[in-house]
């Protein structure tokens, strides 16, 4: 529910607004708005109050919560908000690209391919060391020792870290090692999971779930921001539709769509959509075209003996050919290209 106050409303009456409704136990949001401000009652059952807010000097009238995710809606803040990590800020200006194998599996490994994306251009690493596998057979991830290898690998090439939790036991673990907590597809809609990693502040990379709505996806966005952390990246990753060509369909309309109703950042996975690697430059440039913030790509020094998703990781050659196509094409929709360093 949100409360438009009167334009010019004094300041006085909308602190007696905003302690009337913290007072009955909701979560208050005020966005300002030239001279007028709106104030979001949040938390289940805010129509209660609805009379005696109405009746409160200052204010004009009570609207329904129209978005059901107050806190990331465009709506209730039109400006975009940008994550900062360290000096990288994803929802700026700059196209930030992400870049790693699909799982951490050895330290000659992650050390390879973080110097081959340091060098082409990618400003964080990416890399499981808990992987969320469909069989219990497979490869689960190195774990701590995965973690203290990103770790490394950071501090030999300054590259951020962006690492996925699968458990909430795990989020303290993986919060002293990561710079960047992601969220998987498979576990966008744990919302246990979503309210914990809300309640650090550990920036989060939150994939759509591969059977996810756009609304349910900003729904588990709002169950991070409404624990308490803002610093929310949203990633396009492809979902599951009739088509068999390719792992997964690029839903390339949602980019537009979140920019619409969103001020989170958004960003692009096209190695999850292609599910191989010829076609991931071609989606990796839609993205950039189609106004994503940035890309999450898989690369391996040798992704034929890759234990997860080799099929869809790039050569590191052929990562660094596709930078540059990217870099002229960040020009030309002008972002902020990814820098070599
Ligand atoms: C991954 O990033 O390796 C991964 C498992 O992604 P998703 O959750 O999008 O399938
Ligand atoms: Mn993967």
């Amino acid at each position: 529910m949100i409360a438009v106050l009167e334009k010019g409303c004094p300041l006085k009456q909308k602190a007696d607004i905003v302690r009337f409704v913290e007072g009955a136990g909701f979560r208050v949001q005020v966005s300002e708005h030239s001279d007028q401000s709106l104030v979001g009652v949040i938390g289940p059952g805010a129509e209660r109050l609805a009379d005696e807010l109405a009746a409160m000097p200052g204010v004009r009238e009570i609207r329904p919560m129209a978005p059901p995710y107050p806190l990331v809606s465009r709506e209730q803040h039109p400006e975009s908000s940008r994550v900062k990590i360290d000096d990288i800020t994803v929802g700026g200006n700059d196209l930030i690209v992400i870049a790693g194998p699909c799982a951490v599996e050895s330290r000659e490994q992650i050390f390879e391919v973080a110097d081959a994306v340091a060098a082409a251009g990618a400003s964080m690493l990416r890399g499981g060391a808990f992987k969320p596998r469909s069989s219990p057979y497979s490869f689960q991830g190195l774990g701590q020792e995965g973690l203290e290898l990103l770790a490394e690998a950071r501090e030999r090439t300054g590259l951020r870290v962006v690492t996925e939790v699968v458990a909430l036991e795990d989020i303290a673990l993986v919060a002293r090692f990561a710079d960047v907590l992601q969220i998987g597809a498979r576990n966008m809609q744990n919302f246990r999971l979503l309210s914990a990693i809300g309640e650090q502040q550990t920036p989060v990379l939150l994939k759509r779930g591969m059977m996810a709505t756009v609304e349910e996806l900003l729904l588990a966005a709002e169950y991070v921001m409404a624990a308490g952390n803002p610093r929310i990246i949203l990633c396009e990753r492809g979902i599951r539709t009739f088509e068999k060509a390719t792992r997964n369909t690029l839903d390339i309309c949602a980019v537009p769509v979140l920019k619409e109703r969103t001020h989170l950042p958004v960003i692009i996975d096209p190695s999850h959509a292609a599910g191989r690697r010829e076609i991931v430059p071609p989606l990796a440039k839609a993205g950039v075209a189609v106004g994503a913030d940035g890309l999450i790509v898989e690369v391996h020094p040798d992704p034929d003996t890759a234990v997860s998703d080799g099929r869809q990781s790039m050569t590191l050659p052929a990562f660094a050919e596709m930078m540059d196509e990217i870099r002229t094409l960040a020009q030309a929709v002008g972002r902020g290209t990814p820098v070599t360093v």
